[in-house]
């Protein structure tokens, strides 16, 4: 049983001032009413409106919250990444900032910790407040991203956990830079477990993940955890060859009964067509994971930290 211990509660936020001052709140209230020793810490992933003037504000009060201010945005799942990796935390939980992820459920997410589990993920049992688009957009991608996928990584489940200290140092050594969080915490291993819950609206402002980003978020699941796209083009260019084969000696067959005539236009421009587009396809997957070796290649800090607040007046390490 896991006993004294400090708990950390990472929240990225981006434009999010009209929840900053009421996550604070409902997060500080489970941690006391819990009597937990904790700490938060807010990342501004680049908020262009008055989020930061909110967090500087708590800072200032409580000496529990811990504030890293980006330079500019760089996306959600870099500020949690920098999160886990400035917490200090034995247990590190990782939560959105508009409340759609219960900050009630880190109880038994605690709990679960203290019997021993090293990460307690939350399932999503019921979505309200969300688009019908984004439901079965969501719905769709977990499953494919698990029939693609060489990693087990569970469906249905956002970036909502608690990871033990020893997930998040591994974690931390982790460089790529198009991170998809869940399948990498997945991919680490270790003693996981889950609680179900029902994700709640969110409770003010609108969605930070517009079509764009849900893509590139897609995209990084899928192209960062399998190379099946890869193999698929191969069995993608064998097929099309065997087609083209058949049409070719169906057109011979054609021409040496003397049927050959300019009908032959159609078979041509479906072959055209066809052909073009697997060989597009192909190249567009190529150029998804060859964009990804660039990135990784380029060797660039993943964020960058413009101002950090409360880091060494807490009691804490560091
Ligand atoms: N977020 C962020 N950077 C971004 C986009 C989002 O830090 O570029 C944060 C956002 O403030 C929120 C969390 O990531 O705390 C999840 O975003 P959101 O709730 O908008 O996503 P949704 O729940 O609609 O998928
Ligand atoms: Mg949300």
């Amino acid at each position: 049983m896991r006993k004294e211990f400090l708990l950390s509660v990472v929240v990225p936020m981006y434009n999010e001032e009209s929840v900053a001052e009421v996550c604070y709140q409902r997060l500080l209230d489970v941690m006391n009413h819990n009597g937990y020793n904790f700490e938060l810490l807010f990342v501004n992933d680049g908020s262009q409106d008055g989020t930061m003037a909110i967090l500087e504000q708590i800072a200032c009060d409580d000496k529990n919250v811990k504030i890293v201010d980006f330079s500019r945005n760089f996306g959600h799942q870099t500020a949690v990444t920098c999160g886990i990796q400035l917490a200090c935390g034995d247990a590190i939980v990782i939560i959105d900032a508009d409340l759609q992820d219960p900050p009630e459920q880190i109880v038994p997410m605690v709990k679960l910790w203290q019997e021993g589990y090293d990460v307690v993920y939350g399932k999503r049992n019921q979505r309200s407040g969300e688009t019908w688009f984004k439901l079965v957009s969501a719905k769709c991608f977990y499953r494919f991203l698990s029939a693609m996928s060489d990693v087990d990584i569970p469906v249905d489940t956002g970036d909502f956990r608690l990871i033990d200290r020893k997930v998040a140092d591994v974690f931390s050594t982790m460089q790529e830079k198009n991170r998809f969080i869940r399948g990498m915490i997945a991919w680490v291993g270790f003693k996981q477990t889950f609680i179900e819950y029902d994700r709640d609206k969110r409770f003010a402002g609108e969605t930070k993940y517009p079509l764009k980003k849900m893509l590139k978020f897609a995209a990084d699941g899928i192209f960062s955890f399998s190379s099946k796209p890869l193999k698929l083009m191969s069995t993608l260019g064998f097929i099309t060859i065997f087609i083209a084969l058949l049409i070719i000696v169906y057109s011979l067959v054609q021409k040496i009964i003397g049927r050959a005539t300019l009908t032959g236009w159609t078979s041509l421009m479906v072959a055209i067509t066809f052909f073009s587009g697997v060989q597009l396809l192909s190249f567009g997957i190529l150029g998804e994971y060859i964009a990804r070796i660039y990135d990784e290649i380029k060797q660039r800090p993943l964020y960058i930290i413009k101002n950090k607040y409360n880091f060494h007046e807490g009691n804490f390490r560091r």
